[in-house]
This record gives structure tokens, sequence and C-alpha cells, in this order.
């Protein structure tokens, strides 16, 4: 059984943290791994992994497609934004890659219906962001939405900061440390979710960023049919 938080940022993307920082900020809170997933790049993932010091890093990435936000876990090199979210699959499993789909229910950041999740055949949802505001409700409302899919329950911190890293962590069930097993567990829901809120200092401060990025959001059009 591993503790990882699989929703994590550094400085590579919109995070205050260096890989440094997370990985001593994983340690301390008593994780097994942690998963890099920054916004569009993955060289804070592989950073981590070169700097890893027994600590299991799953490189990946958080990747803007046309439909909204997907997490890929298990990928080394970088998937481009602004593609569609099928193609966007297509080229995360060609590397080994599993797909999460982050925070789904959370109105405007969760752009994803749940048709779209279900023809998209992803292997799991996000079911417990630590930095959502109230993620106790999209917590029932994500667990209800992964049961009628089928798909993996994964919790992660989504965290931007050194001090919210671990707020939230999947527990994996696996019989060997290896990325491979992890993954697989992943695909097939040997998981469990273990979870507390971020302090509302963290939560303010990305809710800052969430504001001035709504206007912007608000005109977005809207995606191509899948
Ligand atoms: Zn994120």
């Amino acid at each position: 059984m591993l503790k990882i938080d699989m929703h994590v940022h550094t400085w590579y993307s919109d995070s205050s943290a260096s890989v440094d920082e997370v990985i001593e900020a994983a340690k301390r809170r008593g994780l097994d791994g942690v998963a890099i997933t920054d916004h569009n790049v993955i060289d804070g993932a592989l950073e981590a992994e070169r700097k890893s010091d027994g600590l299991i890093i799953i490189p990946g990435e958080e990747i803007s497609t046309l439909h909204g936000e997907l997490l890929a876990l298990g990928i080394r090199k970088a998937v481009p934004k602004g593609l569609g979210a099928p193609e966007t699959i297509k080229l995360v499993r060609r590397q080994g890659g599993v797909v999460v789909v982050p925070h789904p229910t959370v109105p405007f950041v969760g752009r994803l219906s749940e048709d779209a999740i279900k023809k998209l055949r992803v292997d799991g949802i996000e079911v417990f962001s630590a930095i959502t505001p109230l993620p106790g409700y999209f917590y029932k409302k994500n667990m209800e939405l992964a049961e009628r899919l089928g798909v993996t329950a994964v919790a992660g911190s989504d965290s931007h900061f050194p001090q919210t890293v671990g707020d939230a962590y999947t527990i994996v069930y696996v019989n060997e440390r290896s990325l491979e097993c992890i993954l697989d567990a992943l695909r097939y829901g040997r998981t469990k979710v273990g979870c507390k809120p971020s302090s509302w200092i963290f939560k303010l401060r990305m809710l800052r960023g969430f504001f001035a990025s709504l206007p912007m959001s608000l005109l977005r059009r809207p995606p191509p049919p899948l």
C-alpha cells in the first residue's frame, strides 16, 4: 500500500514550490510518492525523477485541451496543449500513461460533462482536490460520478504551495513499488482516497487567480463536439 499525492505543481508552471521543496514536503508529510503534474510542461517532473532520493515520482502533466483539463500520469514527453481531448488521450496512452479528469464537477474549472467523460473512456476522475472550495461537497458528487462511470477514484492536493503538498493523496494497492504497478492500480481501480482540505489561506490565494481569469473563461468559445 502506497500513499501518493497524484496532483502536484512546481514552479515550472504556476506553483511557488521548487522541485526540492516539493520532495522535502512530501517526505515530511509521510508520503511514498508524488505525481508532478505541471500545466503543459514536463520539466519539473523530469527534474523530480532525477532528485527523488527514494521518493516515488510519477512523471505527469496537467494538459489544457480544447475540451478542458486532463491529468496525464506516467508520461515523460510533454503532450502539447490545445488539442482535442480524444487526440490528447491517444498521445498519453501511446506513452503508456494513465488519464484522469481533474476536479470534474467544480463549476468553470471542470469543463467536461459526465457524458463527455463517459465517451472519452478515461481511467479515473479526481474525486477529491484539496485546494477546491467545499471539497467535501464535491467529493460526494465525484464519488457518485466515479461509481456511475465505473472509473478509478483518485485524490490529489492540486498543490501550488510547498505547504499544501500531501493535503490529499491516493492510497494505491500494489505488490511492487514500481511505476508500472502503480499505473496498473490506477487503471484497475485498486485505490482508496485519503484527504483533508487545504487551509483556507491557500485556497484564497488560489481563488484570487481564479477570479482574475474568470472574465477570460466566460468569454471562451464553447468546445467543439467530441
Ligand atoms: Zn492542477
